[in-house]
């Protein structure tokens, strides 16, 4: 962590954290409207290089994509590292980031000294609310993981690699917890007097 002198000036983050279909990018795009946060989320930063042509790690990534399992931290972090230096900005909501001890690993290896963490937002609700959700938002989303195989996978990984992360973050006092299984506009409440908490 960086002294107190240079945090200042370093962008700030927050980590926006719970399982597939929990609701972070809504969430997520009603905090940009009404905060000065610059909304990242790592799934759709990968989503973009798969597509990308000429990229060298797209079929590696819709590899992991389809199979529920979590990209290499190198690819992922130095595309939020890029995206950050491009929008100028100071302020980040980093959604769908850390998965895993080795993104958490990689984060504080690349961006440890160059960002300061802020906290993590973390939306909970329950399995069933999240398979429904995202099958719900498979019917329009084309996503190659929105179907009910890729789920259980997703959901296995979440419950394995993601909710360690969440737990060590919330021993060190840094998790603000949210009800994700109420309405749009209830969570939005509680991600207001959450990120109020943070500033
Ligand atoms: N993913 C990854 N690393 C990340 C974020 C996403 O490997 O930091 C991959 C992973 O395979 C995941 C998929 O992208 O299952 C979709 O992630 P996204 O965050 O878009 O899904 P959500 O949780 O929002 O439903
Ligand atoms: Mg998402």
């Amino acid at each position: 962590m960086s002294s107190s002198s240079s945090s200042a000036k370093l962008p700030n983050v927050i980590f926006v954290l719970g399982g597939p279909g929990a609701g972070k990018g809504t969430q997520c795009l009603k905090i940009v409207q009404n905060f000065g946060y610059v909304h990242l989320s790592a799934g759709d930063l990968l989503r973009a290089e798969r597509q990308r042509p000429g990229s060298k790690v797209g079929e590696q990534i819709e590899d992991h994509i389809r199979k529920g399992t979590i990209v290499p931290v190198e690819i992922t972090c130095s595309l939020l590292e890029n995206a950050m230096i491009e929008s100028g900005k100071e302020t980040f909501l980093i959604d769908g980031f850390p998965r895993n001890k080795d993104n958490l690993d990689g984060w504080n290896r690349q961006m440890g000294d160059k960002t300061i963490v802020k906290g993590v937002l973390f939306f909970e609700c329950s399995e069933e609310i999240c398979v429904n959700r995202c099958l719900e938002r498979g019917k329009q989303s084309g996503r190659s993981d929105d179907n009910e195989e890729t789920l259980k996978k997703r959901i296995n990984t979440y419950n394995e690699s993601t909710l360690p992360i969440i737990q060590y973050f919330d021993k060190i006092n840094m998790v603000k917890r949210i009800d994700a299984s109420k309405s749009e506009e209830q969570v939005y409440d509680e991600v207001q007097s959450a990120l109020n908490e943070i500033k």
